[in-house]
């Protein structure tokens, strides 16, 4: 074996460990289990550690974290939380299309109402125009509720009421690029009584001589400083002529120092995922998920290298070239180039390693889940597509494995199952507090509806064969701390490794830099608690 030397060192350090493609070379399934990766160098704190990561060509995460599409996992509370912490959550199908929709819009038009007051329509017509906009902003706003001097303070508690905010701007024409002439606040109203209603907003506002301001031009930093020292809740931002151009508001920038890494759309709309089949009905279904603004859709097979799954990605890319796909499952580079040359923009990798699962079992069919991320991530990456490490995820150390293996996300079933954002009601048996989780091939979940029979059956079966189970898993507390630990986890796990991004830590593996060595059984027990009468297991 080859020496190499330590710059400025002592001298040789004889070659350890194997590289991925020696450690994937022996020709035996490997599950996450089987192995362990040999630490590096550190020479950076574990926070510096980059976790950006892409979830697909086109859409990059700031956290390589996804929830699974199943009905005891992502609905769109999920969905919200996983983005507003970097990740993002695929709704489950099995459910009608119009409910699957629903819920994506939800998470699209999270905390995003905007209400335009139009003075004129409004006179005419006693209406409302109702305009949907996104509150969750890196920065300025630039079409915030604006209202005129003519308007009356009952239309602000209107606004107030239907979505809770005030501080409203207040220019000549009631729009945006209208004149700055104040600014209506709660304090500028609260104690005004019922007879006051119909007061115009001229005489009840805080006057524009009164406000702080910011020019147009200014910085992020510089405005949000401003803000700041003002102690206001919003900066109004006026042109050389004193026209409203745009407004900071303190809330968001709140909410941007709680999720810096919140997964965001060019509109700066959270990300939402969903999942649909391979038939003809799934069309429309994929219809409705684009209106309500999917960002990207997952076709939802066990096994993916089907002539179904071809035609749906060519129908799609030609129906929404737009529209992110990822196909699956797989778990073999054979599977994976019927995808890629149909178009994939993402590929699942998994068969028969989730915890609910027992393809492996019934079907003779699947992989360890550690072999099957390697083989297809080695051959996706030459065509630069990326891949999802699904199911099998017991720990964040199986996080981190997976990453090293060339994943570049992991999706997670029962790790977020039974948290506060997973669907359905918490239950106790012998006093645990517990929420069910099952398989979208159980028995269970197929009566609930059509759409994971489509997944785990074929058109016309006369008798079903399960795969998978219907469990129950202990309260997890809320994803808003889970998620973080997760986070937290894989930068420590990167830094022992020496990986300061999840990139360094790939081209570390691909130039065989980073060494693993397979655990015998007894490695194994070594590696976990042993040799206690008792003790305790708290992660975070
Ligand atoms: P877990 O994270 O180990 O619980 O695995 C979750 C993954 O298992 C999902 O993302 C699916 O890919 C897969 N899965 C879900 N339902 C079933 C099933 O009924 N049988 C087999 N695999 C399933």
């Amino acid at each position: 074996m080859a020496d190499y030397l330590i710059s400025g060192g002592t001298g040789y350090v004889p070659e350890d460990g194997l590289s991925a493609q020696q450690l994937f070379s022996i020709g035996d399934g490997l599950t996450y289990n089987d192995f362990l990766i040999l630490p590096g160098f550190i020479d950076f704190t574990s926070d510096e550690v980059d976790l950006t990561s892409a979830l697909t060509k086109k859409i990059t995460l700031k956290a390589p974290l996804i929830s699974s599409p199943m009905d005891t996992v992502t609905e769109s509370a999920m969905a919200i939380a996983m983005a507003l912490m970097g990740g993002i959550g695929f709704i489950h199908h099995n459910c009608t299309p119009e409910f699957q929709a629903n819920e994506v819009r939800k998470v699209k038009v999270c905390w995003h109402y905007h209400v335009i007051i139009n003075p004129v329509i409004k006179k005419k017509k006693n209406l409302i125009s109702t305009h949907v906009t996104q509150r969750f902003e890196q920065g300025f706003i630039t079409d915030p509720v604006v209202m005129s001097p003519h308007q009356t303070v009952g239309d602000v508690l209107e606004a107030k009421v239907r979505h809770g905010f005030s501080g409203i701007p207040v220019t000549e024409t009631g729009k945006m690029g209208g004149k700055l002439v104040g600014i209506v606040t709660s304090r500028d109203i609260d104690f005004l009584s019922e007879k006051d209603h119909t007061k115009p907003l001229a005489e009840a506002m805080t006057k524009r001589e009164e406000l702080v301001v910011a020019p147009a031009g200014v910085t992020l930093k510089e405005a949000n400083d401003i803000l700041q020292r003002s102690k206001k809740g919003k900066l109004p931002i006026v042109n050389d002529n004193d026209e409203l151009v745009a407004i900071i508001a303190r809330t968001d920038l709140k909410k941007n120092r709680d999720y810096p890494l919140a997964s965001k759309d060019s509109r700066k709309q959270l990300l939402c995922g969903a999942a649909i089949g391979t038939r003809d009905d799934d069309k429309y279904r994929l219809d409705l998920l684009v209106q309500a603004g999917v960002d990207v859709v997952v076709l939802d097979s066990s096994q993916g290298n089907s002539v179904f799954q071809i035609n749906m990605i060519n129908y799609i890319k030609q129906k929404f070239p737009e529209l992110q796909v990822v196909g699956g499952n797989v778990v073999t580079a054979a599977q994976a180039k019927n995808l890629i040359d149909a178009g994939v923009d993402a590929l699942r990798v998994g068969m028969g390693c989730g915890s609910i699962c027992i393809t492996q079992e019934v079907m003779a069919c699947g992989r360890p889940q550690g072999t099957s991320v390697y083989k297809v991530a080695e051959y996706a990456r030459r065509f630069g597509v990326p891949v999802i490490a699904d199911g099998g995820i017991q720990t964040v150390g199986h996080v981190v494995k997976a990453l090293s293996l060339g994943a570049s996300t992991i999706m997670m079933g029962s790790l977020l199952a039974a948290t506060t954002e997973a669907p359905g009601e918490y239950f106790f048996s012998d006093g645990v507090r517990l929420k069910k989780y099952r398989g979208m091939g159980s028995l269970d979940a197929m009566e609930k509806s059509t759409s994971s029979q489509k997944r785990y059956f074929s058109e016309g079966d006369a008798v079903k064969v399960a795969q998978g189970v219907s469990g129950s898993v202990q309260d997890k507390g809320s994803i808003h701390k889970f998620v973080p630990y997760l986070i937290a986890g894989i930068q420590h796990g990167c830094q022992d490794i020496g990986a300061k991004s999840l990139s360094v830590l790939r081209s570390m593996m691909y130039s065989g830099e980073l060494k693993f060595e397979k655990r015998t059984m007894s490695a194994q027990v070594e590696g976990g608690v042993h040799g206690l009468h008792s003790y305790e297991k708290r992660l975070y």
